[in-house]
C-alpha cells in the first residue's frame, strides 16, 4: 500500500513548455475571439487529439496560431500559472521560443517578454509561484533559425530569461549544429539544458554533453541503455528533467512500471519530475506524483529530496534558491 501524497505538497517543476502548458479551453476561447479554425485538434471530451509525437508536434503548433499578441502570452502566461499553482508548484521554469513570439525579432521579442514577466510578478504576488524562463529554439527549424533565437535570449538575459536550451523533434539535425547558439547563450551568462535522450538514445546525451555542455538534460531517460553514460551523469552532478507521463503518453515507455526513473534515482543519478506539456498528456504534476507514489513506493520524503535537488539544479539566483529551498524542505 503506497503512502498518500499530499497534493499541497511545495513542489519545483523544471521542464515545462509555456504554449504546451496552454490549457485547451484557453486556446479554444483564442480561437474563437480570432475566428481561427482548429476545431480538428481538439477530441469529443475538449483535450487535444493527435496520434503520435509527430503529430503532436503539428497539433502543438497549430495550438499556437492562436497565439498572436504579446496580450495573448500575458494571459497564456497567467492561465498556466494557475494550473501549475493548483498542483502545488512553487517554483517553475518555462521554456519559452521567440519563434512562436515575433518571429525571432528582437524589439517584438522584448514586447512579448515584458508581457510574459508581467504576468509571472502578478502570479508571484497572488499565487506563490515563482517563475524563470529558458529559451529555446526548435529543432527542427534548424541551426540557421538558433542563431536569432540565441541572440535574443542573450540581449535579454535578467531577472526573468535565466537559462537556454533547446526543444522540438531531437531527431532533426545534429547537437554540434547548434554549437553556436549554445556557445553564445554561455558567453552572455545563461544556464544551459537540452533535450536528449527522449526518442534519441543514450548517444544523443553523449552528444549533448560532449557538443553543447549542458549542465541539465531535458528528459535524458534513454541514458538508462548505456551504465557508463549513468555513472558519468552521476559523477558529474547532471540533473535530469524527467517527464514521465509525457514518456509514457507519446510511447517512449509503455507504463510507469517499466519507465527508468527509479533505476536512474538508484544510480545515483539527481533526477526531477515535470509535465513537460500537461494538457497534451493528460497529466498534472500531482497524477504524476500519485503514480510514482503507486508504482515505486516513493513517500513524501522521497519527493521532498527530489524537490530540493531540483531547487540546487534551478536556474535561478542563489537567494530565490534558498527561500524556495526552505518552503520545500519545511514542509516536512
Ligand atoms: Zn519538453
Amino acid at each position: 500500500m503506497s503512502e498518500r501524497i499530499d497534493p499541497a505538497l511545495p513542489k519545483a517543476e523544471l521542464h515545462l513548455h509555456l504554449e504546451g502548458a496552454a490549457p485547451p479551453a484557453f486556446i479554444r476561447g483564442l480561437a474563437k475571439e480570432k475566428s481561427i479554425d482548429i476545431a480538428g485538434i481538439f477530441d469529443e471530451h475538449g483535450g487535444y487529439a493527435y496520434r503520435d509525437f509527430w503529430h503532436f508536434l503539428e497539433v502543438y503548433e497549430a495550438a499556437c496560431t492562436t497565439l498572436q499578441t504579446p496580450e495573448d502570452f500575458r494571459r497564456l502566461t497567467l492561465a498556466v500559472l494557475e494550473d501549475r499553482a493548483a498542483d502545488g508548484v512553487v517554483y517553475a521554469e518555462t521554456f519559452v521560443s521567440p519563434d512562436f513570439c515575433g518571429g525571432g525579432d528582437l524589439v517584438a521579442w522584448r514586447e512579448y517578454l515584458q508581457a510574459i514577466t508581467e504576468a509571472a510578478d502578478e502570479a508571484e504576488r497572488t499565487m506563490g509561484i515563482t517563475l524563470k524562463g529558458i529559451v529555446t529554439p526548435i529543432r527542427h527549424f534548424g541551426p540557421e533559425k538558433s542563431r536569432p533565437i540565441a541572440q535574443c535570449a542573450a540581449e535579454t538575459k535578467g531577472h526573468f530569461i535565466t537559462g537556454f536550451g533547446i526543444a522540438g523533434d531531437e531527431k532533426a539535425f545534429h547537437p554540434k549544429d547548434f554549437t553556436w547558439a549554445f556557445d553564445c547563450a554561455r558567453e552572455a551568462g545563461l544556464r544551459l539544458t537540452a533535450h536528449a535522450g527522449e526518442w534519441g538514445g543514450a548517444q544523443s546525451v553523449r552528444d549533448a554533453l560532449d557538443h553543447l555542455k549542458v549542465e541539465r538534460i531535458g528528459h535524458g531517460v534513454q541514458s538508462i541503455d548505456d551504465l557508463a553514460l549513468v555513472d558519468r551523469l552521476a559523477e558529474d552532478g547532471i540533473t535530469l528533467e524527467v517527464c514521465p507521463g509525457s514518456n509514457v503518453v507519446l510511447g517512449v515507455y509503455p507504463d510507469f512500471a517499466s519507465h527508468p526513473i527509479a533505476r536512474l534515482r538508484e544510480r545515483e543519478v539527481k533526477v526531477t519530475i515535470s509535465t513537460d506539456d500537461p494538457p497534451f498528456f493528460h497529466t498534472t504534476l500531482v497524477k504524476e506524483y500519485e503514480e510514482l507514489a503507486r508504482v515505486f513506493g516513493w513517500t513524501e520524503e522521497d519527493f521532498r529530496a527530489m524537490n530540493a535537488d531540483a531547487m540546487r539544479a534551478a536556474f535561478c539566483d542563489a537567494a530565490t534558491r534558498d527561500r524556495i529551498l526552505k518552503i520545500i524542505e519545511g514542509s516536512a
